[in-house]
């Protein structure tokens, strides 16, 4: 618990430096990051909230921050004007990029380890947050194994949707193809 805090608590400091010079708070970020990489769509206020793990006012409060920087733009669903979703404008856009290069240096750490520990890591990693699922810590989580097309198998896992075996650095963190078990 101690070495995850003390890795959550460098990615929290590494990512308010960033999110300062681009001028947006550490959630405004996560929302612009969020909007480029997924969750899949519809990007409604409540699945952004509940993929941050924060409440809906505040990701609501973020958004219209955000729109209002012109970084972020809102889209009415046809046939329900109370459900918006949210795109990003073309400076969001790259700005976004820029966000998710940032954490290049983050990624570089773990690419720095020898492949079977990066292998026992995620897979380490991947118990551990469907224990935080299975514990309500977390509410989303498009792992393989909390998704209803993982299967064990006795020559190792697969995935039964692409039909293919998964070898343990294949073992997917946010599929966007992922439907819970
Ligand atoms: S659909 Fe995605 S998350 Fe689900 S088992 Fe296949 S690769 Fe893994």
């Amino acid at each position: 618990m101690a070495a995850l805090d003390r890795i959550a608590r460098g990615v929290r400091a590494h990512r308010q430096t960033v999110a300062t010079d681009a001028g947006v708070t550490v959630l405004q970020a996560d929302l612009l990051r969020a909007l480029h990489h997924g969750p899949p769509p519809p990007a409604l206020a409540g699945p952004l909230a509940a993929d941050l793990g924060v409440s809906q006012p505040t990701v609501s409060d973020s958004l219209a921050a955000l729109e209002r920087k012109g970084l972020v733009e809102r889209r009415s669903t046809p046939g329900d004007r109370r459900r918006s979703t949210f795109a990003l404008t073309p400076d969001g856009d790259r700005l976004a990029g820029g966000l998710r290069r940032a954490d290049d240096v983050l990624a570089d750490t773990v690419a720095a380890l020898d492949p079977d520990d990066q292998e026992h890591v995620l897979r380490g990693l991947l118990d551990m947050i469907t224990g935080m699922l299975d514990n309500r810590i977390l509410a989303v989580a498009r792992t393989c194994p909390t998704c209803r097309y993982f299967e064990a198998g006795t020559d190792g896992p697969r995935c039964s949707l692409l039909q293919v075996p998964l070898a343990p650095g294949d073992l997917r963190v946010d599929c966007p193809d992922h439907e819970p078990v």
